[in-house]
């Protein structure tokens, strides 16, 4: 766990946020970047498709995966969307790809337009 190192080792003293955030956005807090991620999450459902292999695929909303990512009771442990919601693309660990099934950032798939 990096984040982890990275708050031991740093010489600023970070305050813990109270409630446990969503990895992505805690490391977007911690590391001082100027996310503010409302924004990313609205930008994140106007792309609805991924273009895999030439093949416009629909993408995978978060509740829709077929693992139990606990949509019903709480927002994306990663990314922070809700229920229903498309991830943000390329960055979360949650979101499937819609041709294998494995994680839409780490499978094997040739996606297109990759950012
Ligand atoms: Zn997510
Ligand atoms: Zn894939």
């Amino acid at each position: 766990m990096s984040t982890i190192h990275k708050i031991a080792y740093d010489n600023r003293i970070y305050q813990k946020p109270r409630r446990a955030l969503p990895s992505k956005v805690f490391e977007a807090y911690i590391f001082g970047m100027d996310v503010e991620w409302s924004t990313k999450i609205e930008e994140a459902q106007l792309k609805k498709n991924y273009t895999i292999d030439g093949t416009e695929r629909e993408r995978i909303r978060y509740g829709s995966e077929v693992d139990d990512w606990g949509a019903d009771k709480e927002a994306c442990h990663d990314c922070a969307v809700i229920k229903g919601q498309y991830h943000i693309p390329f960055l979360c660990d949650v979101e499937r790809c819609p041709v294998c099934d494995e994680q839409a950032i780490g499978c094997d798939c040739n996606y297109e337009g990759d950012e």
